[in-house]
């Protein structure tokens, strides 16, 4: 009998994992394609803060990036790289919105050398830009070192049946509790309220004889170069999902768009592509990640009571799936929110602490339950 089984070893699954092993439970995790095979293996997995105006999705993140920093760094200080993080606007309308950002941020800002900005292309240098002292990790081999402690299954999870006091994964596999770490691929428990976006990318690494020190942030992501080797990468396409379509994707054709993307912002020479990895993120449609239960809509909505205090937002009274969790939507950031979003759940799971209404699956479930009323 395992403590924890997670569905899905992307970094939300093997964060999650790792807080797990370190307190002392027993985990089996699942893939069904291989550790960060999903959106985790093609990320570029760059530790970055949010450069925007006010928000919540922004404090979340600044706080998560100042958290992940120091959690790499504590515990995995060979697969982080320090690095400065140049971060170039595209336009007018977010130059302005990147000068305020300077402004009021506490985070130092670095000097940029001029060897680097005579590397970067007239439009690059030509908006609003910050560069910040921030990290890369290596995405694959950050997943298997976060999961190393937990029992791994290869393998598709088709069933979840809850008997007694515990779970039965694909009919073999019991555990106390369930974690749902899918992504933006098919749901394993489908529930009407939970709409996640799929946004499917490419990342490329190449060799090239250009040499880079920084890593580049605008519409596109570019490393800077170890060994020659600069990985390229981009979330673009909303429309392609693997799960839901007949037709591979061409690697080709985002080789090209990728390249041309990326020579907007730096001039690369001696290209040669060494390999493709692509993935979907998975993104909220309020773009903060969501952690924690979830609400059963079927006998939460049958109930006359319950149809009551949806109408004033009272969660007490819903109907949760017992002992099951999700942790997704982390858009662009999984590697940011990732080992902080995971002490929040393990602190929620093993201590009871509360997780926050603006991350909690069922706020979409009140949402969705008064459209329907
Ligand atoms: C090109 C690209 C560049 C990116 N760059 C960055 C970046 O620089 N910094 C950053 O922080 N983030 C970046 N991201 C975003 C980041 O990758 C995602 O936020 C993150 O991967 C989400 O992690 P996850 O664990 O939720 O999902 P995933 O990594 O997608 O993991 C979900 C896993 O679940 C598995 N799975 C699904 N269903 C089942 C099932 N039924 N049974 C078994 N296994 C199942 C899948 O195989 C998959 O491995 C990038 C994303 C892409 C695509």
């Amino acid at each position: 009998m395992y403590d924890l089984a997670i569905i899905g070893a992307g970094i939300n699954g093997t964060s999650v994992a790792y807080e797990f092993a370190k307190a002392g439970k027993k985990v089996i995790i699942f893939d069904m394609d291989g550790v960060a095979s999903g959106g985790s293996g093609a990320a570029g997995a760059f530790i970055a803060p949010k450069f925007s105006k006010e928000g919540e999705l922004k404090e979340l993140l600044n706080d998560a990036f100042i958290y992940s920093m120091k959690f790499y760094e504590q515990n995995f200080p060979h697969l982080l790289k320090k690095i400065k993080l140049f971060h170039s606007t595209t336009d007018e309308e977010s130059s302005k919105t990147l000068e305020a950002y300077k402004k009021n941020t506490p985070l130092k800002m670095k000097k940029v050398s001029e060897d680097f900005l005579n590397t970067l292309s007239p439009s690059a240098k030509e908006y609003a830009h910050i560069c910040i002292d921030a990290g890369i990790v290596n995405a694959h081999a950050m997943c298997r070192a976060l999961c190393k402690n937990a029992k791994y299954i290869e393998q598709k999870v088709k069933s979840l049946i809850f008997e007694d006091d515990y779970w039965v994964v694909n009919e073999v596999y019991s555990a106390k509790n369930i974690l749902l770490a899918t992504g933006a691929y098919d749901a394993v428990i489908k529930e009407p309220y939970i709409k996640l976006s799929g946004v499917w990318g490419h990342r490329i690494d190449i060799k090239t004889s250009t040499k880079n020190l920084y890593s580049i942030h605008r519409d596109i992501s570019i490393s800077p170069s170890f060994d020659g080797v600069i990985a390229i990468g981009a979330t673009h396409d909303v429309h392609y999902h693997p799960q839901r379509t007949t037709t591979a994707y061409d690697p080709k054709k985002g080789r090209i768009e990728l390249l041309a993307k990326a020579e907007k912002t730096i001039k690369l020479q001696d290209v040669e592509i060494v390999k493709d990895f692509t993935g979907l993120r998975s993104g909220s449609t309020d773009y903060m990640p969501i952690i924690g239960s979830l609400v059963i809509s079927k006998e939460t909505l049958a109930s006359k009571n319950i149809r009551y205090e949806i109408e004033s937002s009272n969660t007490s009274s819903y109907t949760y799936y017992p002992n099951l969790y999700m942790i997704n939507g982390s858009g662009g950031y999984g590697f940011v929110l990732g080992p902080y979003i995971a002490k929040i759940l393990k602190e929620h799971i093993l201590d009871a602490k509360e997780i926050s209404k603006r991350l909690s699956p069922d706020r979409f479930f009140t949402r969705w339950a008064k459209k329907s009323f």
